[in-house]
């Protein structure tokens, strides 16, 4: 599903992010990105969903090649690929219902699926009944529901998360990690930077290690591995 392969990252100002990331991951897997901040791990997510470029090397995404894909090309890619960021990058005079329709209505899908679309994902996060309102209406939990909605609505084969309980209290994270895993569960690959110790080690996935811009570490059903 996702590959990389001998991944270097260097930016404009000299700072190395990437240094000969290897990884493969599979459809319908969950894996948690975890390390120290400035270790890359946002470098790393962003270059899954074509938000940075890799230096060198290959990422491929279900086939498709990220490095040498032509800017044209990218809104078609990112119908296959679903980003949640820890603060939600909401439209903030659009509805609930809006800001989910309009993940649909930029991919030109058929009006006539739309309401069906959207009522059903609002569903599945538990927020059909606050379709009408406003993102300020909303508590940072439901505003994270209604990002997770819009991401997932297009049914991307993947969902990529940056930190997606960092501005969470620690009740509200819990029930965003239940939505995910139910994501996954139905089929959809999982891919999240996270620094929630307490979750990555009770519900339990593939966690993968980043410190200096290397894997360190990359373990089935591992543990977060750091004091905080
Ligand atoms: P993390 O998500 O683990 O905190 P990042 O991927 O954000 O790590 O950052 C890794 C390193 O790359 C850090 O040293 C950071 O300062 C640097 N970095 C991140 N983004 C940029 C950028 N756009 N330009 C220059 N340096 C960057």
């Amino acid at each position: 599903m996702i590959d990389m392969k001998d991944v270097y990252k260097r930016y404009p100002n000299g700072v190395t992010a990437a240094s000969g990331i290897d990884i493969h991951i599979k459809q319908g897997e969950f894996v948690y990105v975890v390390g120290p901040s400035g270790a890359g791990k946002s470098t790393f997510i962003k270059m899954m969903y074509r938000e940075e470029k890799p230096s060198s090397g290959t990422i491929t995404i279900d086939g498709v090649n990220l490095a040498t894909l032509r800017n044209a090309k990218v809104p078609l890619m990112r119908r296959k690929i679903g980003v949640v960021f820890q603060d939600f990058k909401l439209l903030q005079t659009l509805t609930v219902y809006e800001n989910v329709a309009f993940a649909l209505e930029v991919i030109e899908e058929h009006p006539k699926n739309i309401k069906k679309q959207v009522m059903e994902t609002l569903d599945l996060v538990g927020l059909k009944h606050k379709a009408r309102m406003l993102p300020t209406e909303l508590s940072g939990g439901e505003q994270q529901r209604v990002s997770i909605a819009r991401s997932i609505v297009n049914s991307p084969k993947v969902v990529i998360a940056d930190e997606p309980t960092g501005n969470l209290d620690p009740d509200t994270s819990w029930e965003i990690m239940n939505i995910f895993d139910e994501i996954n569960t139905r089929g959809t690959t999982v891919v999240m930077a996270t620094h929630n110790k307490e979750i990555v080690n009770t519900i339990k996935h593939r966690v993968i290690a980043i410190e200096g811009g290397r894997i360190v570490r990359d373990e089935q059903r591992g543990d977060y591995g750091y004091e905080s």
